[in-house]
């Protein structure tokens, strides 16, 4: 299928003669089957078919194809939320004892996830500025490293990664590059066509888009050679005893091991799959996504104008604005617009945050982003309350900061908005 547009709208699901125009929604469970031997072959993977909708759902599937088209992946699937789409990238290629490098400018809970909870599983990591250079990447390498990771465009501090610097870095040291592609979604870039090789996503932000239901995806490009690392990857290039000793790289190839492993083990023993309902709600958003990125992006780069001018405003952060710091690799790897969050700083300081956002009429505060509300937060009294005025400025989340996000309203009317509540905190 051709353009990304159309992609969409129609990825994914292609109806026969007299079935349904919309993907149906299969809520069950699980599966009839005549004899057990049939049933036996599904469990064997001898043939493909569905059985419990723990491991695979036809709702599920054709949400996941349409995701797989839309980034230029070769199988994808559907999880839970974004946290469970990182977990399980990561988990899927890692062992205890093994290690991951990481930008530090990353969601806060993937953050937690890498340098909390999976170092509690015995997987270590290195942490790396998303500007350092070729060098600085090397030199965080070890011989157990098994993937690199980084966020397109990050949440919330909205640094662009230079995809391909790091997709080199990766490469130099055979582990794959894992990308949370959430903000741009691929309708402004598709982290694949610059070299990486996982691409995750929490469907929760602008898939849905409608904050409905949170969820999350996990879709590869099907080009890593895990028999040419054999023995950094065992898991995929050795017998699977639990799964009757099928080896995943060999029977499922390039293409298909990481996600057929990443369904048949890490989701069959740790859950988190997405119910069938969430999947038909997060195709609705897809079907539009490509019209309502263009409006958020507008929207954000209007208010991040006006923001700048302001005698309020200390600092704005928005990639696609000019003079911005990630403006150049955000013009090389997002031309089209990256998304309609801006971060910005009000020269009042908390007080100022506060006031400011009591006063907005449209704008409501939220733990929320990419929604087709504008909503939002300010950091300093909301997620990262426990922190001191001292661990805020050296965390680079300043007390003043606040972090909107641009929704499909009128950019004139947001505006008119935001004027009236910086009146307050003059
Ligand atoms: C929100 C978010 C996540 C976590 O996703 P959930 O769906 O909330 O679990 C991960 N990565 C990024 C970039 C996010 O914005």
């Amino acid at each position: 299928m051709s353009s990304i547009d159309t992609r969409c709208v129609q990825a994914g699901y292609t109806p026969g003669n007299g079935e349904p125009r919309q993907i149906p929604i299969v809520q069950s469970t699980t599966f009839k089957y005549a004899t057990s031997e049939d049933m036996g072959k599904l469990f064997d993977l001898e043939a493909s078919g569905y059985f419990y909708t723990r491991l695979q759902n036809p709702t599920n599937d054709y949400v996941a194809a349409k995701l797989a088209s839309l980034e230029g992946g070769t199988a994808a699937m559907l999880t839970s939320s974004g946290q469970a789409a990182n977990f399980f990238a990561i988990f899927n290629i890692c062992n205890a004892g093994d290690h991951i490098v990481a930008s530090s400018s990353i969601y806060g809970g993937t953050f937690n996830l890498i340098s909390v909870t999976l170092q509690k599983m015995g997987i270590t990591s290195t942490f790396v500025s998303p500007d350092a250079t070729a060098e600085e990447l090397d030199a965080a390498f070890q011989p157990n490293t098994r993937a690199l990771f980084g966020e397109t465009i990050a949440n919330p501090a909205l640094t662009v990664l230079d995809i391909e610097k790091f997709a080199d870095a990766a490469h130099r040291h055979g582990v794959p590059l894992i990308i949370d592609n959430t903000f741009p979604t691929p309708v402004n870039c598709r982290p694949i066509e610059w070299g990486a090789d996982i691409v995750t996503h929490s469907t929760t932000k602008y898939m849905d888009g409608h904050g409905v239901a949170v969820g999350g995806a996990i879709i590869d490009a099907g080009r890593f050679d895990w028999m040419a690392h054999a023995d950094k990857y065992p898991g995929l290039c050795t017998p699977d005893e639990s799964y009757h000793g099928i080896t995943y790289a060999e029977k499922f190839g390039k293409e298909g091991a990481f996600i057929t492993k990443c369904t048949s083990q890490l989701m069959r023993d740790l859950g988190c799959i997405q119910s069938p309902q969430h999947a038909f709600y997060l195709n609705l958003g897809l079907e539009s996504l490509h019209v309502r990125m263009p409006k958020h992006c507008e929207n954000g780069l209007a208010v991040a104008s006006f923001l700048k001018e302001h005698p309020a405003v200390k600092a704005v952060a928005f990639p696609h604005l000019e003079g911005d710091k990630y403006y150049d690799l955000a013009m090389k790897y997002m031309p089209k617009g990256g998304c309609g969050v801006v971060s910005f700083e009000l020269k009042g300081g908390r007080a100022a945050a506060e006031a400011f956002m009591k006063n907005l009429k449209l704008a409501a505060i939220e733990t929320h982003v990419a929604d087709a509300r504008t909503c939002c937060l300010n950091p300093a009294t909301s997620t990262h309350r426990q922190m001191s005025e001292e661990q805020l400025a050296a965390a680079g989340i300043p007390a003043g900061l606040v972090r909107i996000s641009c929704g499909l309203e009128s950019a004139e009317d947001l505006i008119a908005d935001i004027a009236q509540a910086l009146e307050a905190v003059k």
